[in-house]
């Protein structure tokens, strides 16, 4: 994949705002946010992660995806670097992620945080480090752990990227989580040719599947799959299922008319979430602010 310069990113988030200037906040954040993750992507180091011949047959044969999340390599230095960053640029912001990155900040100063035991949280799922820093420094568990997810993902999405060489690129998926790490998706592209393709939550690995089918309980019923869309932004829709009653916000690349960042669109679209909840369905995964 082509490198995500500063450059490109600034271009691309300069013409959603052109489209969506309400975003114009977020937007500021993001583009730092995106930017400070990209360039630290090209200077990570991380030993690829090696499967045996016969670990890979077992887990192709189970459809298991290719790792657990804790197998992730993390370059903890450049996570710990990349967590200061943000939370400076967080600082920018208002409410409460500003409250945080501030309380963050000076615990780093102080050694009273140690972001690594936030890392190894993140990675090995273990909700109640988040819960027991939240309450250390008077915030919300899940803005300490977003805040551990970006400082992390450059590791998460290189590592990713080194571990596709072991999918089968003739063997469709066709599964509702990654292949590589088995996360959920958090967005749909709709590509050129109409294929559709899932971007992971957790690594942002892109895995095609099939258009009619639910990721999140495989509901493959075509009485039960809708979506809606907007026509004042044919660029996007909303995949529902009344299976689960759970969403996918999908991006149609052929009206995007932009560059595609799959995070940037990922971030620039609240206003779908709110308009989904509105009519009775459910995000996959708890809303950030
Ligand atoms: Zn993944
Ligand atoms: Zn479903």
């Amino acid at each position: 994949m082509q490198p995500w310069t500063a450059d490109k990113i600034r271009a691309a988030v300069a013409a959603l705002h052109r489209v969506r200037p309400v975003y114009a906040k977020l937007l500021g954040f993001h583009e730092a946010l995106f930017i400070a993750q990209e360039e630290m992507r090209g200077r990570l180091a991380i030993e690829p992660v090696h499967i045996p011949r016969e670990t890979l047959a077992l887990k192709r044969s189970a459809a298991l995806p290719l790792i657990d999340r804790s197998e992730f390599v993390i370059d903890v230095g450049a996570a710990g670097r990349l967590f200061e960053r943000i939370c400076e640029i967080a600082l920018q912001t208002e409410g409460p992620l500003a409250k945080a990155a501030a309380a963050f900040r000076s615990a780093l100063e102080t050694g009273d945080l140690d972001p690594k035991v936030l890392f190894e949280a993140l990675i090995e799922e273990r909700e109640g480090v988040f819960a027991a820093t939240a309450a250390r420094f008077d915030t919300a568990a899940d803005l300490v752990s977003y805040l551990a997810y970006n400082s992390v993902k450059p590791s998460l999405m290189n590592g990713a990227e080194q571990l596709a060489v072991y999918l089968e690129p003739d063997e469709p998926w066709n599964k509702g989580y990654c292949p590589v790490c088995g996360a959920l998706p958090a967005l749909a592209l709709f590509g050129e040719e109409g294929q559709r393709l899932l971007c992971c939550s957790f690594c942002w690995h892109q895995w095609p599947v099939k258009r009619l089918f639910c990721p999140y309980c495989e509901n493959r019923d075509a009485e039960r799959l809708h979506y809606f869309f907007s026509e004042q932004e044919e660029e996007y829709r909303v995949d529902v299922c009344n299976g689960c009653g759970k969403y996918l916000k999908g991006v149609d690349v052929r009206r995007l008319g932009r560059p595609l960042y799959p995070p940037l669109e990922q971030a620039a679209t609240l206003h779908l979430d709110i308009k989904a909840r509105e009519l009775g369905h459910q995000s996959a995964f708890a809303l950030n602010f």
